[in-house]
This record gives structure tokens, C-alpha cells and sequence, in this order.
């Protein structure tokens, strides 16, 4: 690698579990850690049901514990037929742009990858999680186009 070339070592790809999409992307993560010779992780972040308008209660705190349940058996499907292993995933609860680029800082990684898929019409001019991502993160940002 040239002197010119990033050495990225810690990386973090953001995934929405939209587990079609996602599966391009892990795959493609995981050939730029190898490359590189960097660490993986892979983060899903889960918006609070509340703040959807209703107030905190029980109904939500069981809705809430589905919707990680759900999460973490894509982490498994997700995982499989991967080098990755199940405690390279972080499970988020939060606004996805913030928790991302926290948990990037905090984790010191050097390269957060998106997944951007083709978009039409009024989306463009609406931002997108992954716009949020670059906008927000102190270190690089990698897209990575999938095709849904
Ligand atoms: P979007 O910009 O919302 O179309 O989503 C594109 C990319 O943003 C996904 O491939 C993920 O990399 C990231 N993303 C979206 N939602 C989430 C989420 N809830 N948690 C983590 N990453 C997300």
C-alpha cells in the first residue's frame, strides 16, 4: 500500500436490517477488513417506541424487547455464511445517526460504512440515515451501493 493510502484499522458498518440490503453490505465490509487488516463491528440502531407519541409503559417496554429480539436473530441470520461472529454485532437503542457516530467515537473506529441504495423523486432531497452518517462523522465514510 502506497504512503498516500489511508491504514484504516477499526471499522464500523451500519446496518438497518433490511437484512437483503445488509447482507451486501456485511459482505462487502468484510472484504475491506481483510484488506486491511482491520477490525469489524456491525451496529443496528433500534428508535425508542415512544417517541413515536405515546408515553412509556409497559405495552411499549414488551414492543420494545420484540423488536430486539427480532434484531438479534437478523444478527444471527445475518452472521451466517460470514467470517463474523455473533459479539462482533452491537445492538443500539436511540436516533440511528447519532448512536452510530457515538458508538464510532467511542469505539475509535477510523472508517463507518453505509449501505446506499438507489433512491427516487423526493427521497433525494429528504437526507437518509446514511446522508446523516457522512454529515455527522468525524472520520471517513464509505457508501456502499446495493442495488434493492
Ligand atoms: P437510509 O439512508 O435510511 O436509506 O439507509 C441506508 C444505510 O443507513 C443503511 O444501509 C445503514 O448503513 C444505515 N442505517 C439506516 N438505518 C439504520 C439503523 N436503524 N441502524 C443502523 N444503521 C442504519
Amino acid at each position: 500500500m502506497g504512503e498516500a493510502m489511508a491504514n484504516y484499522k477499526r471499522m464500523l458498518l451500519a446496518v438497518d436490517l433490511r437484512v437483503k440490503h445488509d447482507v451486501t453490505t456485511i459482505a462487502q465490509a468484510a472484504k475491506m477488513a481483510k484488506a486491511f487488516n482491520a477490525t469489524l463491528n456491525v451496529i443496528h440502531v433500534m428508535e425508542p417506541i415512544y417517541s413515536y407519541g405515546g408515553s412509556p409503559g409497559s405495552a411499549f417496554v414488551e414492543m420494545e424487547k420484540r423488536i430486539a429480539d427480532d434484531a438479534r436473530k437478523a444478527f444471527e441470520a445475518l452472521a451466517t455464511g460470514t467470517e463474523l461472529s455473533l459479539d462482533q454485532f452491537i445492538l443500539e437503542t436511540g436516533s440511528p445517526i447519532a448512536t452510530v457516530v457515538d458508538v464510532a467515537e467511542k469505539l475509535k473506529v477510523d472508517l463507518i460504512m453505509v449501505g446506499a441504495h438507489h433512491k427516487h423523486g423526493i427521497q433525494k432531497l429528504l437526507g437518509s440515515t446514511a446522508n446523516g452518517i457522512i454529515n455527522l462523522a468525524l472520520c471517513d465514510v464509505l457508501t456502499i451501493r446495493t442495488k434493492d
